[in-house]
């Protein structure tokens, strides 16, 4: 599942390539994975942002697209594989000749075509939590010490923290050596910070290594990263703690693989 660094990383590509191409076509392969009108010809990029897990198209007439991968949705500029996949299900094609692909397996993403692109980045910020890098510490300290859930599923929810997935939260919550099962209230303020610095740290990692592909996820060229390579315990059934060398526990925390070393991380 493609989480911030993984659609970091296709954003920034995207932003170098197509930023002041122009539309020239748009083919819906698969209804599901589209929304709204289809009269993009003529559209100039002007931009492409992201917030959380969102992407944003801008184009210069204030429109755009809203894109989200969800769980098996690739985003990819260029590569002549795409133009036949049996899973590409939208193509945008460019007058410099290029196509932006839409590929999606399970097609719980879409690409959406938005009348007011400004309008809908505010509303998706006003529904996300702050992202890693611009949350205080005060504030998620606040918005940790409201909830009695277990930490790891407050790292997971959008709503308070934007774009830490499963892969990160498991690795971060290592790296801070605090355990997933603890009540998010019961977090001191040092543990809080410990877990802030982590979680960025690791994250800065995943987007230095262009994201993770242990599953689906390829970047904006179809190519895989490499943070699959550097997992400190995500993934690691019956693996080594790297710091102590115990084995790893694993259970699940609402649904959701959870990895951890019950001796470094309390
Ligand atoms: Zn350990």
């Amino acid at each position: 599942v493609p989480e911030l660094p993984e659609v970091e990383t296709v954003r920034r590509q995207l932003a170098k390539e197509i930023i002041g191409e122009e539309i020239v076509g748009i083919e819906v392969r698969q209804e599901k994975c589209f929304a709204g009108k289809r009269n993009v010809v003529k559209e100039e990029i002007v931009g492409v942002n992201r917030v959380g897990k969102y992407l944003f198209v801008e184009f210069v007439s204030g429109r755009g697209l809203a894109i989200h991968l969800k769980m098996t949705g690739r985003l990819v500029i260029d590569n002549k594989w795409y133009e036949t996949a049996g899973h590409t299900r939208v193509v945008v094609r460019l007058a410099s000749g290029r196509s932006l692909y839409y590929w999606d397996t399970r097609m719980f993403g879409y690409v959406r075509v938005v009348e007011r692109i400004g309008e809908e980045i505010e509303r998706v910020k006003n529904k996300l939590g702050s992202e890693p890098w611009k949350i205080g510490e005060g504030e998620f300290l606040a918005k940790l010490q409201k909830t009695s859930r277990k930490v790891k599923d407050v790292l997971l929810d959008q709503s308070l923290l934007a774009g830490v997935g499963n892969i990160y939260a498991n690795d971060s919550l290592h790296v801070a050596g605090i355990s997933p099962l603890r009540p998010a209230r019961s977090l001191r303020v040092s543990e809080v910070g410990k877990m802030l610095v982590a979680i960025r740290e690791v994250m800065e990692r995943g987007l230095k290594a262009g994201g993770a592909s242990d599953n689906s996820y390829l970047d904006a060229y179809g190519k895989k990263g490499r943070y699959q390579d550097e997992f400190v315990v995500y993934g690691k059934t019956r693996g080594q703690c790297p710091s102590c060398g115990r084995e790893l526990k694993y259970l699940k925390v609402s649904g959701r693989g959870t990895w951890y070393c019950d001796y470094c991380q309390t």
